[in-house]
């Protein structure tokens, strides 16, 4: 037999392309094909950031792409909501069917009677805010305000920096001293690990602050366990320390910043030791983080998502990220902050927006249980989900499923698997995954620019999101329908020439600064002077206690428990929630446990007013007493009872930027049957 035509090479090819889900890393992928199959998908060299490797969830992503939860063609509901019965209908039935209900609740209700619901589950820049935008903004529906994640940590470093791009990946080697504050890169963002690894060994300390026991806080030199929600005193008293102490960079601050006597003032309300008390820590260890900050440079503060997740996380993004101006850690490499650098490119959607945003409804996100059950101005009468699985990723989960119950609502859900949500639908509609449609992909973490390119044909009948937007705003005589590929060519040409050639020419774009910015050396505030404002103003407006002020924990005698939901290996939110074979544990700390006659593996009940939650017990000092932790994104067949730990959150917000609050979902354990 000719080589060519031998069973392991047949039909080989090799495919380059880029990973854009919500994650801050955006690795460059090389995925492998045969006979029109996926069968390998492993790290391409293309962005150096991410160094050849990636994790094990898009290692195996082929488990999604052709699993048995896979949608492959489009679908209306036969039974009850919930019940599961959908029946096969082509791809026009199904668009006719939305665009009919449509138009008919535009005319009995008005348009802001839908409510269009999308979040991060597919990342890139095409696959939303692209058509999907146009057609519900020509429609005049209601708005959503996404601020799931990241509305807080982004709300203070826009006031404070205007988003200022921070020290990425490659820089973390010239610091002397890194604090990762609320973040854990071995589960989201694990291109940090080997960088922090030669930080190390180059002589970097490494403090750690969470209040889990994670593999790196068991490396750390320092690991802080707070109680969830304190992280605001604990910034404030090293600010204090800074201040008190004389050793904040008063020169920096004179000339760069506004804002530093009331900042100042907020902080001397917490000494080290009021601020350690209030957080649970050792007062010692505090101050040794204090004076190592203090004297310590490049010095670096990793500022992540885990912190906001509270009534205090914005204000607590706010006092770190504003610690390289008062402690003078700017201009040298490897010095100053990390946040997300998404906005690096200065890219934004509203350069390919053709329709104006209307001043129609904005329905946060957090309250879709709300916004179900509750707006009655007008009602909500349809719901259009697509990147987005929100009956197990949203607060107070049992508000939601009620919404969603509803008879009278039309749920459209566009989806890759049949998740949770899709369960609820009136009409699905089968997407495609990243590697069968085009994307470009915008990293968080390094600054990078790809073209996601399709790898294989659509599974069974799935479409790209930018077309079935197009085809839906065509029947409603809003736009012409759009091909996948005119969409990226009008999405290129809306962004900066050089960049948008090297992305077609190369599928990657040089980053700015050599993707590796000094802070103040080549990056400067993007606000109005150019300064870092340490007290905006609209910030202390909008923070209920007022910028930098400290709500008290909400435990009560009957839920004293903290509940925790970090990201974890095995998901991206609830992305590949499908493929979780184990129920999802509870970990509690040996004394919580012993104080409750609870035992490892013990089955439990974790509940609160709003919920609760059947799942086995993990006794184990990976967490800190007064503290509980069930991971995010678990679809409902992961407990025993069908609730997630979204069950067990209130839908507040945050101080700032109207995000959720999932770290303040206070609770009790008991063993399950006994009540
Ligand atoms: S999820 Fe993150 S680490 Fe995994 S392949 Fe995508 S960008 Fe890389």
């Amino acid at each position: 037999m000719p080589r060519s035509l031998e069973p392991e090479s047949w039909g080989r090819s090799i495919v380059q392309t880029a990973c854009p889900l919500d994650c801050p890393d955006s690795c460059s992928l090389q995925v492998t094909i045969e006979q029109g199959r996926i069968v390998k998908i492993d790290g391409g060299d293309a962005n150096p950031s991410t160094r050849d490797f990636i994790c094990a969830k898009v290692r195996t992503f082929t488990d999604r792409v052709y699993g048995e939860d896979r949608l492959l063609y489009p679908a209306v509901r036969k039974g009850a909501k919930g019940q599961g019965v959908f029946t096969r209908v082509s791809w026009d039935e199904a668009l006719d069917r939305i665009a009919e209900r449509m138009v008919e609740i535009r005319d009995r209700w008005g348009a802001e009677a839908i409510l269009p619901y999308s979040y991060g589950g597919s990342n890139g820049l095409l696959t939303q805010d692209t058509n999907d935008a146009a057609l519900f903004r020509g429609f005049g529906t209601s708005r959503l305000a996404r601020t799931l994640c990241a509305a807080p940590t982004g709300a203070a470093n826009q006031a404070l920096y205007g988003k200022m791009a921070g020290v990425t990946y490659q820089d973390y080697v010239h610091a002397r001293l890194i604090v990762l504050w609320g973040v854990n890169p071995a589960a989201s963002g694990i291109h940090l690990v080997p960088f922090l690894k030669e930080a190390r060994q180059a002589g970097a300390t490494l403090v750690v602050i969470d209040p889990r026991s994670t593999t790196l806080a068991r490396q750390a030199d320092i690991h802080l366990a707070p109680r969830t929600g304190t992280d605001l005193p604990l910034a404030l008293a090293i600010h204090n320390h800074l201040f008190e102490r004389g050793l904040a960079a008063t020169r920096f601050l004179a000339e760069h910043t506004n804002g530093a006597d009331q900042l100042r003032a907020r902080a001397a309300e917490w000494p080290i030791a009021r601020a350690a008390e209030v957080a649970g820590i050792d007062p010692s260890l505090l101050g040794r983080v204090a004076e190592l900050y203090a004297n310590t440079s490049p010095a670096l503060v990793r500022c992540g998502w885990g912190l906001e997740r509270n009534r205090n996380g914005g204000s607590a993004a706010a006092a770190i990220l504003a610690l390289p101006a008062v402690g003078g850690k700017f201009g040298v490499r490897g010095g100053g902050f990390s946040m997300s650098n998404s906005t690096a490119w200065g890219i934004k959607a509203a350069m390919w927006a053709d329709t104006p945003e209307p001043p129609t409804r904005l329905v946060n996100m957090n309250h879709l249980g709300r916004a179900l059950l509750e707006y009655t101005d007008p009602p909500v009468q349809m719901l259009f989900v697509y990147n987005c699985n929100p009956l197990v990723t949203v607060p107070d989960q049992n508000r939601v499923l009620r919404g969603l119950e509803r008879n009278d609502l039309f749920t459209v859900v566009s989806e890759q698997v049949f998740t949770d949500t899709c369960r609820y639908a009136d009409v699905l509609l089968p997407a495609t995954t990243f590697l069968e449609n085009y994307d470009i992909a915008k990293g968080y973490g390094p600054i990078s620019l790809q073209l996601v390119r399709p790898v294989i044909e659509p599974v069974g009948e799935a479409r790209p999101n930018p077309e079935v937007f197009s085809d839906l705003a065509a029947r409603l005589g809003l736009t012409e329908p759009e091909q996948e590929t005119d969409t990226l060519l009008r999405v290129v040409g809306r962004i900066p020439e050089r960049v948008g050639s090297e992305l077609l020419e190369k599928g990657l774009a040089t980053p700015p600064h050599g993707g590796a910015p000094v802070q103040f050396v080549d990056v400067f505030p993007l606000t109005p002077d150019q300064k870092v404002d340490l007290f905006p103003d609209a910030l202390a407006a909008q923070a209920p206690a007022g910028l930098y002020g400290y709500q008290p924990d909400p435990g009560t005698d009957r839920h004293p428990l903290a509940l925790i939901s970090p990201a974890s290996e095995k998901t991206i939110s609830s992305t590949l929630g499908e493929l979780r074979q184990r129920a999802g544990t509870l970990q509690m700390h040996p004394a919580d446990a012993a104080a409750r006659g609870l035992s490892h593996e013990d089955p439990v009940r974790v509940f609160n007013d709003l919920g609760e939650v059947h799942c086995p017990l993990a006794v184990t000092r990976d967490i800190r007493p007064g503290t509980v932790c069930l991971s995010k994104g678990l679809w409902r067949k992961s407990t025993y009872n069908g609730s997630t730990g979204t069950a067990l959150v209130p839908d507040s917000l945050t101080d700032l930027g109207g995000g959720a609050c999932f770290n303040d979902a206070r609770v009790e354990v008991a063993l399950l049957g006994r009540h």
